[in-house]
């Protein structure tokens, strides 16, 4: 089944086409890759899925239905949850505060109790550190914060900016591993990775972008041979 689907989008900042006409699906369960260099539009691109950024020609469907002009709260009502790159945790706010955030749309706070147990659960880092203030966390453990918090609207689909950006081998391992869990709970998973060998221990399908556009789609096993 195929959850997200692009065609063709044209998207940008004012007057900047930064998008010029990518097209690109991910289906249920899957983790899907998007690379490229720096400046061709793979931010971009997680951006108006989100509803960051609207586009100004294309189709942007979820589910068979376009979202096009969906405000981000819409979107993530629907089921597609985004950890922006900029990682922004809230420096002045505790781990938990900042995790709860993510749970801004629930009205019930056993709901909210319940969903902040399962991803400190998941993360027992940060659990530790729950009272601490989130500037005082390592870069991998801000990176494990934001995703954390952004599981907590439970997302069909989560959308991750480069969450190994800026981290040692080992915390870029670690948050790969993470995600690896993620996806085996049956998340589907689209995620912006700059470098091959990490996309490929975790996405099955990568599309390259180039300058605002696919130039490629590869299978794990076609990248393996020629990345
Ligand atoms: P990257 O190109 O590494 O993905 P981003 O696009 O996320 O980085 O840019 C980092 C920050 O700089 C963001 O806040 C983004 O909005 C801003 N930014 C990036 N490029 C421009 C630009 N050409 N003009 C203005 N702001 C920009
Ligand atoms: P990538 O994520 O692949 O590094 P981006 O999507 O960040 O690429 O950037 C695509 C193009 O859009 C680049 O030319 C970049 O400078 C521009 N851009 C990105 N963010 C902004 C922004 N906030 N304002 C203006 N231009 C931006």
């Amino acid at each position: 089944e195929v959850l997200l689907d692009l065609k063709d989008v044209v998207a940008g900042y004012g007057n900047l086409t930064a998008l010029h006409g990518v097209s690109l699906n991910v289906k249920q369960g899957e983790v899907v890759a998007l690379l490229g260099a720096n400046g061709a539009g793979k931010s971009t691109t997680l951006r108006t899925i989100s509803g960051l950024i609207k586009p100004s020609a294309g189709s942007l469907r979820w589910k068979g239905a376009s979202i096009v002009g969906n405000a981000p709260e819409k979107i993530l009502r629907l089921g597609v949850s985004h950890c922006p790159e900029e990682r922004h945790v809230w420096p002045e706010m505790t781990v938990a505060e900042n995790v709860e955030l993510g749970g801004y749309l629930l009205k019930s706070k056993t709901e909210l109790q319940r969903r902040k147990d399962i991803a400190f659960h998941r993360f027992p880092r940060l659990k530790e550190r729950a009272g601490q203030l989130a500037g005082t966390l390592s870069g991998g453990e801000q990176q494990m914060l934001a995703i954390a918090r952004a599981l907590m609207s439970e997302p069909t689909l989560l959308v991750l900016d480069e969450p190994s950006l800026g981290l040692s081998p080992k915390m870029a391992f670690e948050v790969f591993d993470v995600v690896r869990e993620i996806n085996s709970h049956g998340v589907s998973i689209l995620l912006v990775e700059q470098n091959v060998h990490n996309a490929l221990s975790v996405a099955s399908r990568a599309y390259v972008l180039e300058t605002g556009r696919v130039i490629a789609e590869k299978s794990s096993e076609s990248l393996l041979n020629d990345p």
